[in-house]
């Protein structure tokens, strides 16, 4: 197979430059707010509640992940996603520090140099909404890793964590306007490749925002199709 189209990132760097860029295009970010309830009226959403503040929307993009059932629930919303939680393992680069990044294949295991650190991820555990690793498969991750490349009989491991990929039953993300409420567009279930998708994904839903034919058929994304 031909993978001379891949590439690699940090996440948390590209999120970290992102999260900038809007900022200095004007966008008012509100970390830590989450979302308590989501409240329609006559096919449109006229409030959005959070701890401290609510909100009287123009639009609303629904963007939670695999949270976003969650976020919507009480709208109606047919949303088949289901969490299928990932391991990642940081370290300091390893002396033996491969130069690009890797896939292996058999173990279902990607090791991604980023800089100065090494990260390892893998694993797919389709149901809990729990991001608390098992330690016994942080383990396997790593005894897979082993199989490969050599490395260090101690691993300097900074950072182990588990987060969710929004699953759909077809595999295909949930883009377009819900077809209950107006001023609600659903931008979700982007499974393994959310931060590859993002991107095309951010452009349709700026395209469909601003009434304009988005560049590419999202019929197969299509909200209605469940
Ligand atoms: C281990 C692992 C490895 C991966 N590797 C890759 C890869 O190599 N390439 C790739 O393309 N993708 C990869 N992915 C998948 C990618 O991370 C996801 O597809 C992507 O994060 C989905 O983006 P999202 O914005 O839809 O959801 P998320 O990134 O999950 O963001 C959802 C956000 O909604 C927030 N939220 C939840 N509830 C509320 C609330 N009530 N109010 C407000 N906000 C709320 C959450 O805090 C979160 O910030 C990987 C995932 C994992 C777990």
């Amino acid at each position: 197979m031909d993978f001379s189209g891949d590439s690699s990132l940090h996440p948390g760097e590209f999120l970290r430059l992102l999260k900038n860029r809007v900022a200095e295009m004007g966008a008012d970010l509100r970390e830590n707010t989450p979302v308590a309830e989501i409240v329609s009226q006559n096919g449109k959403i006229t409030r959005i509640v959070t701890p401290n503040e609510t909100f009287e929307p123009a639009l609303v993009v629904l963007a939670a992940g695999a949270w976003s059932p969650q976020v919507g629930r009480g709208l109606g919303l047919n949303l088949p996603i289901q969490p299928a939680r990932g391991y990642s393992l940081t370290m300091p680069a390893i002396k033996n520090m491969p130069r690009s990044a890797l896939l292996l294949g058999e173990r279902k295991v990607a090791i991604t140099p980023m800089g100065n650190k090494l990260r390892f991820t893998g694993r797919l555990e389709i149901g809990e909404m729990s991001t608390a690793p098992n330690p016994r498969w942080v383990a396997n991750i790593e005894r897979a890793v082993r199989e490969y490349i050599h490395l260090e009989d101690e691993l300097s491991i900074e950072e182990t964590w588990a987060g969710l990929r929004p699953t759909t039953p077809d595999g295909m993300p949930i883009i377009g306007f819900s077809r209950h409420h107006e001023n609600l567009i659903l931008a979700t279930g982007h499974a393994m490749l959310g931060l590859s998708l993002g991107p095309g994904t951010g452009q349709v839903v700026t395209e469909l925002a601003n009434g304009v034919k988005p560049a590419f058929d999202l019929h197969p994304f299509s909200p209605e199709r469940f």
